[in-house]
């Protein structure tokens, strides 16, 4: 059970039905505004708040029985979402991981089958732990940009076709040598020391923090990175290490832009190299393996979505994903064209162009059921997009602005020009 009041006194309803489209006169105890929860709302005063802004109530054209409630039922009407959802999406307002408070029906002993407890508000690590962290990869990140590290450089342009626009949109870093770090400067207690590999440093972040570190090692002879930055011995042969007690979660979320169409993509490498030649087309994501699921913050960025297009690497672990992502709303599952995306550019492949023909598809498709008058604005928006996915207008006209809340926590993405497929 989460504590539904003490969100509610954090949460300001006025805010969210603003955010919703309300605009309201007066301050006074009975604040009006057209109603954001009906189509075709024209009455300035049909939304009404009430019990000290706690309430809401539609006189107009919202139906009896959805047309009064509270924070949580405007936030169900709102995002269309069941009371759980909404329930989390207040809890992530509120700013607090809540922990579970005493259930109001403990001690009554009655057979009520209890519903489950709604997903918890994932925190994320501990704070030492991040404060560590950020310090492991801005380190990393100078290192990158130094002259020990131009091989690894020369890897990440020749091998995974990125470039600096995307090690400092990306944060990557390069860490030259093995260190074994105490754990107590993780906020953790005993245990073995905190491996910090030699490799390529890719952090997962959410909302500008650290939630894990990878390390893509030179992890064997044969091995690729090792071909350029060379392989030092070493026992353990995993391509990638990095912190324990890091935190899954979305990669790439904070430069999403809210444009109609998500793509996730397998791993770290194909997102980052999908954002350089598409990042205008389709918000590009990635939960970082095949086998992580969303978690409930994660399930809230994928909720502004009109369309998700997962693609999971052409092998037995990518075939798992993609029962999973099967069962979600509004998930479409492909193949990628080539075993994975980064393998497709390797060999020639116009990823922006591919990325390009499945936007497009993705928006005819959202079209096709966009009809009633209410959603002409959104119909426009998609047809512009379609349009620029085609390639019928230029590129120019791609400044979105961030909506905080609304998407998630996006940074605009601030680097350079997307570099076009040569004819
Ligand atoms: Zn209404």
């Amino acid at each position: 059970m989460y504590d539904l009041e003490a969100i509610r006194e954090r949460v300001s309803l006025r805010d969210l039905a603003e955010e919703a489209g309300a605009v309201f006169k007066g301050s006074g105890a009975s604040p009006s505004s057209r109603c954001p929860l009906h189509a075709g709302s024209d009455n300035p005063t049909a939304f009404h708040l009430y019990d000290n802004g706690r309430r809401w109530h539609c006189f107009t054209k919202c139906a009896d029985g959805e047309n009064d409630g509270d924070l949580y039922l405007f936030v169900q009407r709102w995002k269309q979402v069941d009371f759980k959802t909404a329930v989390a999406f207040c809890a992530e307002r509120a700013g607090v991981a809540l922990t579970p408070g005493p259930s109001p029906d403990s001690g009554r002993g009655g057979k009520e089958k209890k519903a489950p407890p709604p997903e918890p508000v994932p925190s994320g690590p501990n704070e030492l732990w991040r404060q560590r962290a950020e310090e492991f990869v801005s380190y990393a990140q100078k290192e990158l940009a130094g002259d020990g590290a131009r091989e690894a450089r020369q890897y990440l342009m020749a091998e995974r076709g990125l470039f600096e626009a995307e090690w400092d949109a990306f944060r990557l870093g390069w860490n030259g040598r093995d260190w074994f770090d105490a754990p107590g400067k993780w906020g953790l207690e005993g245990g073995n020391k905190i491996w910090l590999p030699r490799g390529v440093v890719i952090p997962g972040v959410r909302r500008r923090s650290i939630w894990y570190v990878k390390v893509r090692r030179p992890c064997s002879e044969g091995d690729g990175l090792a071909q350029y930055v060379g392989f030092q011995g070493g026992q353990i042969p995993a391509k990638f290490g990095g912190p324990r007690e890091g935190v899954a979660t979305l990669f790439g979320a904070d430069l999403f832009l809210g444009l109609p169409v998500l793509l996730l993509v397998e791993g770290e490498f194909d997102a980052m190299i999908t954002w350089r030649f598409g990042r205008d087309l389709v918000d590009v994501g990635s939960l970082g393996s095949s086998n992580t699921k969303p978690d409930a913050l994660d399930k809230l960025l994928l909720m502004g979505y009109a369309a998700i297009v997962q693609v999971s690497d052409d092998d037995e672990a990518g075939e798992k994903a993609r029962e999973f992502w099967q069962g979600q709303a509004r998930v479409t599952t492909i193949k990628p064209p080539d075993h994975d995306l980064t393998d497709y550019w390797r060999k020639g492949g116009d990823l922006r162009g591919w990325v390009a023909r499945l936007a497009a598809q993705e928006l005819e498709r959202l079209l096709v059921g966009l009809v009633s008058p209410a959603f002409r604005e959104k119909r426009r928006e998609w047809e512009m997009q379609l349009a620029f996915c085609r390639g019928e207008v230029g590129s120019t006209t791609t400044t979105r602005r961030a909506v905080p809340g609304q998407v998630g926590w996006m940074l605009g993405s601030s680097s350079g020009p997307i570099p076009q497929p040569l004819p």
